[in-house]
């Protein structure tokens, strides 16, 4: 399998506000949907999931107002990494700076998050396979690797019933008993994530 392509577009999603954790306290990986679907009503409303950008949600999550998403974040970036359809991934956060994406686990996890309303349609072929890469190279560095509703008192569709996570977790194994156990930093390294 090749590496993923990653986007740095750290400094176009800034928030004003970095929350910072050492690094070595980074122990798992939260997988999360992100798409139209969530706010129909907003201006992001209209842009089809193919052409969500980490800069787009990380505006859309800004700009928040009382009933759009951004008003469970506080205005800020929550996502570590947006899997675009077409799998690249845009960075949208450093490793050390955590994102309120999973409440218990914003402070030891990577919020990765999907384009794509994976209660309405499975995630492309692209997709899942960065979903493998990533979980194989958290596995390798002995993180966990969870759905948010797996980490939720109540499941709210995140990212959805036609996601594949039995599936990802399977091939990830594979792949993670080849490449061999590593550190935390050589596995965000591995990915293409930036510190
Ligand atoms: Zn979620």
């Amino acid at each position: 399998m090749g590496d993923l392509i990653v986007r740095n577009v750290i400094r176009e999603c800034y928030d004003g506000h970095i929350s910072v954790r050492p690094v070595c306290d980074v122990d798992s990986v939260v997988f999360h949907r992100i798409s139209r679907a969530e706010d129909p009503g907003s201006p992001f409303g209209s842009v089809p999931d193919f052409e969500l950008s980490g800069q787009l949600v990380a505006a859309w999550f800004r700009e928040h107002g009382p009933q759009r998403p951004g008003s469970y974040t506080g205005g800020e970036t929550p996502y570590t990494g947006l899997v675009r359809v077409d799998g690249s991934v845009d960075q949208m956060l450093g490793a050390a700076d955590q994102g309120a994406h999973a409440t218990r686990w914003n402070y030891r996890g990577l919020g990765i998050a999907f384009a794509g309303d994976f209660r309405a349609h499975a995630p492309s072929e692209a997709q899942v396979s960065a979903a493998v890469f990533i979980a194989a190279m958290a596995l390798c560095a002995g993180w966990r690797v969870h759905t948010h509703d797996e980490v939720r008192d109540e499941p709210k569709g995140c990212p959805g019933d036609l996601w594949p996570q039995d599936k990802i977790m399977k091939k990830a194994r594979e792949i993670a008993a080849v490449r061999g156990a590593c550190s935390t930093n050589e596995a965000l390294r591995r990915i293409g994530f930036v510190i």
